[in-house]
């Protein structure tokens, strides 16, 4: 294991921080406390990226907060994989943060040695039959075609025929079509967190683990975080929360965000079947509703394929969430999406696990200041789709909070 894959590095080697000290008088005693510059709360996809950016510019005392210990398995960013691909029917103007995303961590993957981004191409299909939506677009198809003209990223189009020569593991009907892109493939979260960590703390920010913060308060012009046991105290803070976000936020904005149990299945490969080695990572749109879906990854392990669709039935929070998995749901999601879709497997689970998405009305991410707290910006890398995207959101934001600092 390279030295930056070692979570141990992280924990072990918190270097003192360079932060200002602040002085203030009281009658009876002076009390003494360090104002960081930054502090980052919430350490995972985004969190770990902006406290990088923000640690790599030496001069700025920084701290990132979590109150787990990162990477794990409570959040959004775990699961072993996540697509990455370039032509994201999201939004035309998400391309160039998944362009700028697949540079830093190809640029992390050099300084660390851990691999981070595996391009084995990605393929979306359309089962050709009715309009689907995705991540509240209608059109995702289209919209992924016409934003790889428009932005030149290399694709071809496959009709139902040439896919399934150069793919038989996908039954597409045959009024199907599908996009092929050469420069998708997956990403590994944990990883990518676990090095964002550790080059973060390299570059001298503080790490707190396993530290939540209950509350946020404003003392004169200094950000006060409240942890368990002791106060944190920072110029600019960034509230990365990911789902927890909605909890810093006026009860009048939390129902817009909605926490949505997803599931991840790995799927058992028929013995002897090597079709999924380095194949493409895959998404199929195959009926009007927004669950009508199933993307999948090729087999890391030789065994299975990891496999999912999506869910946007609501729980009040990310602690309600049911962690388990039964067998009923197994084999609905056997019987409804895969069975008929995607070929070579058994019916067999070698295992589920359980994560959330943060859904968002217009399935945009969220940006923002906390209201009477200009100090203090929040961010959700919303809806299912911001991983991919989350270096470069990461870099943007550490650019806009170094900014008064400059
Ligand atoms: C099953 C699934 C599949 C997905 N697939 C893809 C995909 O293929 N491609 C893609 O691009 N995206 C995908 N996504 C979306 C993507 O993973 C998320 O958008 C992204 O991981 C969210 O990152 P985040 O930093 O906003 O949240 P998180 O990674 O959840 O981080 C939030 C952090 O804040 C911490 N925290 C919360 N409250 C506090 C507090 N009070 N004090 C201190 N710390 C706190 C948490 O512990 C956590 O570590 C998927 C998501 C899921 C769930």
């Amino acid at each position: 294991m390279h030295k930056w894959a070692n979570p141990n590095r992280i924990r072990n080697k918190i270097p003192v921080s360079n932060a200002g000290i602040f002085y203030r008088f009281r009658p009876e005693f002076v009390v003494s406390m360090k104002i960081f510059d930054v502090a980052v709360v919430g350490l995972g996809a985004v969190g770990s990226a902006a406290l990088y950016h923000l640690a790599k510019q030496k001069e700025l005392s920084v701290i990132g907060i979590d109150r787990f210990d990162p990477p794990h398995c409570f959040g959004s960013s775990h699961g072993e994989t996540r697509i990455t691909r370039l032509a994201v029917g999201e939004g035309k103007d998400y391309v160039n943060l998944a362009l700028r995303s697949q540079k830093i961590w190809k640029g992390l993957e050099s300084i660390s040695g851990v691999e981070l981004f595996h391009p084995v191409g990605g393929i979306l299909m359309d089962s050709g039959i009715q309009p689907w939506a995705k991540h509240g677009g209608a059109g995702f198809f289209e919209k992924t075609v016409s934003y790889a003209q428009e932005m030149n990223i290399p694709h071809q189009i496959y009709s139902s025929e040439k896919l399934r020569e150069r793919y038989p593991q996908f039954l597409l009907e045959k009024e199907g079509k599908a996009y092929f892109e050469p420069s998708a493939g997956y990403l590994f979260p944990e990883e990518i967190i676990r090095v964002q960590l550790s080059l973060a703390n390299e570059f001298g920010a503080k790490l707190k683990v396993n530290a939540p913060v209950s509350s946020i308060e404003m003392t004169e012009d200094v950000v006060k975080l409240h942890l368990k046991e002791e106060k944190v105290f920072a110029r600019r803070v960034l509230l990365a929360a990911g789902g927890w976000v909605k909890e810093f936020l006026p009860q009048s904005e939390r129902p817009k965000f909605k926490i949505c149990r997803q599931v991840l299945h790995w799927v058992r490969l028929e013995e002897g079947n090597t079709a999924y080695k380095e194949s493409p990572v895959f998404m199929w749109g195959f009926g009007p509703n927004p669950e009508d879906f199933i993307y999948g990854f090729p087999s890391l392990d030789g065994e299975s394929i990891k496999l999912s669709s999506e869910s946007f039935v609501e729980t009040e929070s990310a602690e309600q969430i049911n962690r388990s998995v039964t067998k009923e749901e197994q084999e609905k999601f056997w019987k409804e999406r895969v069975e008929g879709r995607i070929g070579g497997l058994k019916p067999e689970f070698v295992k589920s696990e359980v994560c959330f998405y943060t859904v968002t009305e217009d399935s945009r991410f969220v940006m923002g200041k906390l209201p009477e707290m200009e100090q203090v910006t929040y961010v959700s890398a919303c809806s299912g789709h911001g991983f991919k995207h989350s270096a470069a959101l990461g870099e943007l934001l550490a650019d806009q909070l170094k900014e008064p600092f400059g």
